[in-house]
Parts: C-alpha cells; sequence; structure tokens
C-alpha cells in the first residue's frame, strides 16, 4: 500500500514516517508539511534518522493525494478538514489521528466519508481501545450508582482539553449507561460549584512535561472506587495502529470507520 504522511515534521508525523518505512506491507508515497515548515525541501527518511527515500517533504497536499492510496493525518482539526476534502476528491482513504474537533468540524469531517474511506480514532492505541470497552462494559453493569470521572494527563505542548481520548472515554461510560454525554458531561470545574449532580460524568485535565498519555476512568461509590487505567509510554503505539488502519482500509467501500470496526467489537 502507497501511504501518504500529511503534518510530517510534526511529533506523531515522524513517528509515522519511520513506522511506514519500516513495515514490509507498505511503501511511503510522500511526505508534506506546512508552508514554511523547516521540514520542506528534506527527504522524508533523512528527516527521521533513516536512509535517504528519494522523495523531498513538500506543501502541495493533492499532489501527494494523487499518488497515495491512503493518507495519514495527525495534525489540527482545519487542516485535516481540508485534507479530508482532498481525500474525496481524489478517493484516497483518510486516516485520521487528530483530535479537538468540535461538533461542526466533526459533523463536516463524516459528511467526506460519503465518498472516500474515512477512518478516524482519538486514540490508535489497542490498549486504550480496550479500555474503551471495559469502560462502557463497567458504565452499564454500574449505572448511575457511581460517579464517573475521567482523569487525564498529557505533555505541556498539547493544545486541546479535555483529550479526544478522555472525551472517548466518557462517550463510552455514557453509551453503557444509556446517555448522551453531552446531556452530562462536567467538563471543567471552578469555585463553588455546588454538590455533584448524580449522573454527570466528570473530567478533569492536567498538562505538564513529556506525558505521552495517561488516562483513567474512576466510578466512585460511598466505601469503594474502580479505577481503570492506562499510560502510554512511547508514541509509537499510535503510529503502528494508525499503519494498521490504514492497510485495514484498502479495498473498503466509503465510509465511516474506527478501531471498533478494525477490532470487531462493532
Ligand atoms: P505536532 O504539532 O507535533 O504536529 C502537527 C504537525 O502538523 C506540525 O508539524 C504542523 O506543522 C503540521 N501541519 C499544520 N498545518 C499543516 C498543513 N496545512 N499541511 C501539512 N501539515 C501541517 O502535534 P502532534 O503531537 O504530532 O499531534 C498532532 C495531532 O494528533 C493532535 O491533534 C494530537 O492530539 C493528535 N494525536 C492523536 C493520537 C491518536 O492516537 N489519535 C496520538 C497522538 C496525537
Amino acid at each position: 500500500m502507497k501511504i501518504g504522511i500529511v503534518g510530517c515534521g510534526g511529533r506523531m508525523g515522524r513517528m509515522l514516517i519511520k513506522q511506514v518505512l519500516d513495515h514490509p506491507a507498505c511503501t511511503l508515497a510522500g511526505a508534506s508539511e506546512a508552508p514554511g515548515n523547516g521540514a520542506l525541501g528534506q527527504d522524508p527518511g533523512v528527516l527521521v534518522g533513516s536512509p535517504a527515500t528519494g522523495l523531498v517533504i513538500g506543501d502541495d497536499a493533492k499532489a501527494l493525494f494523487q499518488v497515495s492510496d491512503g493518507v495519514i493525518d495527525f495534525t489540527a482539526p482545519q487542516v485535516t478538514l481540508a485534507h479530508a476534502a482532498l481525500a474525496a476528491e481524489t478517493r484516497t482513504a483518510l486516516i485520521v489521528g487528530t483530535t479537538g474537533f468540535d461538533a461542526a468540524a466533526q459533523a463536516a469531517l463524516a459528511a467526506f466519508a460519503a465518498r472516500t474511506v474515512i477512518f478516524q480514532a482519538a486514540n490508535f492505541s489497542i490498549g486504550v481501545n480496550l479500555l474503551l470497552g471495559l469502560s462502557e462494559q463497567v458504565g452499564r453493569l454500574l449505572g448511575n450508582e457511581y460517579d464517573a470521572e475521567i482523569l487525564e494527563m498529557h505533555h505541556k505542548h498539547k493544545v486541546d482539553a479535555p483529550s479526544g481520548t478522555a472525551l472517548a472515554l466518557g462517550r463510552a461510560v455514557a453509551s453503557g449507561r444509556g446517555v448522551d454525554l453531552d446531556a452530562v458531561a462536567e467538563r471543567v470545574r471552578d469555585g463553588i460549584t455546588g454538590a455533584r449532580t448524580p449522573g454527570d460524568i466528570g473530567f478533569a485535565t492536567l498538562r505538564g512535561g513529556a506525558v505521552i498519555g495517561d488516562h483513567t476512568v474512576m466510578f466512585a461509590a460511598d466505601g469503594e472506587r474502580i479505577e481503570l487505567t492506562h499510560k502510554a509510554s512511547d508514541r509509537s503505539i499510535y503510529s503502528s495502529g494508525a499503519v494498521r488502519a490504514a492497510l485495514w482500509c484498502q479495498g473498503r467501500d466509503p465510509g465511516f470507520y474506527g478501531m471498533r470496526d478494525l477490532l470487531g467489537f462493532a
């Protein structure tokens, strides 16, 4: 499979280049960055400390989509939407790791799936996707008698909060309880908040240092507390999951897919 990487100079973009170059089932179709980015003009292999590929990092995303079977995008929501339009136009699969979409941007992204394959995961790690499945199950089993709180910590550079994964975990608990997360989410608490409303799903966000991604889903009742925790210690769990997703997308009909489809939870 010929895979293109957009945002290839970013933290995840670099890991993705390495992953694609090292994977026996893929070849790197090319790599792009934003106009003005320091990675432009470089060989993507050399950028990540691998042998030269003969390719050159450019800023023409459309040209990259035209030569790729699938493109992996870990950038920013508005950038990803522009790429989704190119994916639909060129009928190229788009694998989206970007987080921080608001409801309107998310709906716009999903709309492109009528014309091409869009695969989105707020978190490509297998362990986190297991945590999602468990959170939904525990939410279903315990219901509102146990207060659900979601705690996450990420590195100091992260720009969105709560993390896409924390929100996905909240949606999993809400879905287990048969409610809509938006109706019960308590995303920020500050000052005199009053007592906790039964059924709310609370979020707490920590930022600092180089933490790759920690998530805990807590279920608290009088006298006991259950905590389900996942801690990422290497970013390659995301890039390997994204490449696995790209390969899974090969030959699929247009549609909107996610890790539940890939792992067979759907
Ligand atoms: P980063 O800032 O290091 O990288 C983003 C890159 O996108 C930058 O190099 C930037 O120059 C580039 N970019 C911006 N505009 C562009 C354009 N028009 N064309 C091409 N490239 C462009 O960020 P990061 O840590 O790599 O994270 C990127 C996104 O991925 C974030 O939303 C983050 O939350 C998400 N993420 C998701 C997962 C997951 O498993 N789904 C894991 C880690 C990070």
